[in-house]
């Protein structure tokens, strides 16, 4: 019989470990998180150090008095949850909860292998009340924010809104981006291009008949083609010349490799080149992470832990990839010493980067035992890992100049000499320029001349990627909140996903522009930077959380008064209508609501009608009267008649005038 019960937070991880510890002890699940802060009140004692007032989770009830049963005859409770701020606190709840007369001990690994869990169980720790702490201080703030600020907004905007602290910070980056692109003025401009051929075509067929080649300077000015008239002119007057090669430059590039993964790149590249949100590269190396049976009654973690800032790897780890590549590729991938990449200042020393938990388990050959998207993602894992310990690409990058009278044409052509790393993981497509040979004086043929216009672009919105990238950039997440804070901005319907890239909601915007004029601290990118230091240093023991606490809520409290009064109240910005309740024969006028616009009767309260603002679109149903709204169902949104239940026309996109012209 089990002498001690071991609890982790998951029932996947907990088959796992099960099998590795053997039958001293008893392996089970806290199913996540057990006690947390009541949702229906602020539950935090502020006039008393901010003491939080936890509750055992509804549901949680059952798992805690099972765990009790289960720790009833034994003396050792070992807390195994995961290696951070989180998992501290969840092991820190259930020694409260169940520690009672127990000797407890925390187990930390990084990875699920045996040799990892053994070992961390040979060298039980106590819990880090720093990392506890810090965690607490994060949710307690965030409370303290959300508590405040959303029955506010209730007041001003719509009931049922909610605000929170660094997601209003995020919203705020995709409102204002969203105004960048709506302000801003596309510039024209031509570019001309050459299309060139040599006198005397190669016999070679390896090499193209011909090439293009782009109009860079007007005598000694760089060109600068403002309109198609310029252009022409341009071009009548190339025309004339005659194209000879002024300067051949070939040089050599190394391309290095990149550092394995910590959390935000590899959410980037997994949107990059998979097109996974955060969410579904989080949930997808989770399950990676806590292990699955691969065969011949093995069940492993397959990578190190997925919330890491650190690009450090073991020794072990290192070794593995320089003889996986040595005996796959020989030697001349392998430089004489491992490649080394240096964390960002904040990246915690005992973390490691999120790479295989064995470098010899190639992707091909567990494909039979992993989904098709657990697959995707190992191979892009385990492929950066191999190629951070390769020696660099060798690109050779020739520069050619084509003077035709007083205009300097420009074209370069690339060419991998050695692969290096890039035969196991490319960053991007590489374009390779492919040009015939030529010589320095060498005269050339023209073929065409091609003008084309074109038109300056605003900055692209922000994808699942770049938007992880900016807030990591902006020093506002972390690897544990970057996924999340997507997940609740979209949930909060303030930004929707729109083919990949995020747009904010009317809502959204107006929410942001309302916080930021009363708040602008807790809008404030760097302002918000510097508590994501202050909780960094809470858990490396340098402050002390209730001091930071008590320095927030004090500024932030005064400035909650004061906005109380002075916010703009959007729920009395009604604007009348021309259309006519049907129900009383008054006007009905536009009033905001927690879902944005709608129209409300102007004999509110003694008429209640109440309806959607339409889209102006006509219901493609013939003969239908009605128009389209917009509707949330569970799924999300989509398109319904204004006339349901009468007509019951539903499409997820809006269909364009044309398309509903066409049908009646
Ligand atoms: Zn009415
Ligand atoms: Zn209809």
């Amino acid at each position: 019989m089990a002498k001690a019960l071991v609890i982790v937070e998951s029932p996947a991880k907990a088959k796992t470990i099960n099998k590795m510890i053997g039958e001293d002890y008893l392996v089970e699940s806290s199913m996540g998180h057990v006690m947390d802060l009541r949702g229906s009140s602020m539950s935090v004692d502020i006039e008393h150090n901010f003491t939080p007032q936890y509750h055992v989770l509804p549901g949680r009830k059952k798992i805690i008095s099972g765990l009790k049963k289960a720790s009833k005859d034994k003396k050792d409770l070992y807390l195994a949850t995961d290696p951070d701020r989180e998992g501290e606190a969840i092991s820190w709840h259930l020694a409260n909860a169940l520690g009672k007369g127990k000797d407890i001990y925390r187990v930390v690994f990084h990875e699920i292998t045996p040799q990892a869990v053994k070992e961390a169980f040979q060298h039980p720790t106590a819990i880090d009340m720093n990392k506890v702490n810090a965690q607490q201080a994060r949710r307690i703030l965030d409370r303290l924010v959300g508590y405040s600020l959303s029955p506010l907004l209730w007041k001003k905007v719509g009931r049922g809104l909610s605000a929170g602290r660094v997601q209003s910070v995020t919203v705020k980056l995709i409102v204002e981006r969203e105004k960048e692109i709506k302000s801003f003025l596309p510039q024209e401009y031509w570019e001309i291009e050459a299309e060139l051929k040599k006198e005397k075509p190669e016999t070679s067929n390896q090499k193209p008949e011909t090439f293009k080649a782009k109009l860079e300077k007007v005598g000694e000015e760089k060109a600068e083609i403002k309109n198609k008239g310029f252009a022409e002119d341009l071009v009548e007057k190339i025309k004339k010349e005659e194209f000879t090669v002024s300067r051949i430059e070939v040089k050599e590039k190394k391309k290095n490799p990149q550092a394995p993964f910590t959390t935000s790149k590899l959410q980037q590249e997994s949107f990059n080149k998979l097109r996974f949100s955060a969410q579904k590269t989080m949930k997808i190396a989770q399950e990676l992470y806590e292990g699955l049976d691969i065969g011949k009654e093995e069940t492993v973690g397959l990578i190190t832990y997925m919330r890491t800032d650190s690009v450090a790897v073991s020794e072990g780890s290192i070794k593995e990839a320089r003889q996986f590549i040595k005996d796959k590729f020989g030697d001349k991938f392998l430089p004489a010493t491992p490649n080394q990449y240096k964390s960002k200042k904040t990246a915690q020393e005992a973390h490691e980067a999120i790479r295989p938990t064995s470098a010899f388990r190639e992707p091909q050959k567990i494909k039979g035992f992993l989904s098709p998207d657990q697959h995707k993602l190992y191979e892009l894992i385990w492929r950066k890992l191999i190629s951070s310990q390769m020696n660099p690409a060798i690109i050779e990058v020739t520069s050619v100049d084509i003077q035709a009278g007083i205009y300097g044409f420009g074209v370069s052509g690339s060419r991998v000499i050695f692969p290096g790393y890039l035969s196991v993981y490319t960053e991007e497509e590489a374009q390779e320029e492919n040009l015939p040979s030529l010589k320095e004086g060498e005269h050339l043929e023209l073929v065409a001349l091609i003008p084309s216009q074109h038109f300056t672009k605003p900055p692209p919105r922000y994808s699942d990627a770049s938007l992880v990238k900016a807030l990591e950039e902006d020093g506002i997440g972390r690897p544990s909140t970057y996924a999340p804070i997507i997940q609740t901005i979209i949930a909060r319907d303030y930004v929707r996903r729109n083919q990949g890239y995020f747009c904010p909601t009317e809502m959204g915007t107006i929410v942001t522009e309302l916080l930021q004029e009363s708040f602008p601290a807790i809008l404030d990118i760097g302002f918000t930077a510097q508590m994501e230091t202050d909780l960094d240093e809470i858990e490396e023991g340098k402050r002390d959380w209730v001091v930071l606490l008590q320095d927030f809520y004090g500024p932030f409290k005064r400035t909650l008064n004061i906005a109380q009064v002075s916010m703009r109240n959007v729920k009395k910005e009604t604007v009348m209508t021309e259309q006519v309740c049907e129900q009383c024969g008054r006007p009905m006028m536009i009033k905001w609501g927690r879902n944005g616009k709608f129209l409300s009767c102007s004999g509110y309260p003694e008429c209640k009608n109440a309806k959607s603002i339409t889209t102006g679109v006509k219901c493609p149903n013939e003969g239908c009267p009605g128009e389209l709204v917009e509707r949330k169902s569970r799924r999300g949104f989509f398109y319904g008649c204004s006339s349901y239940p009468k007509c019951t026309f539903t499409a997820r996109k809006l269909p364009t005038a044309s398309e509903v012209e066409g049908k009646t």
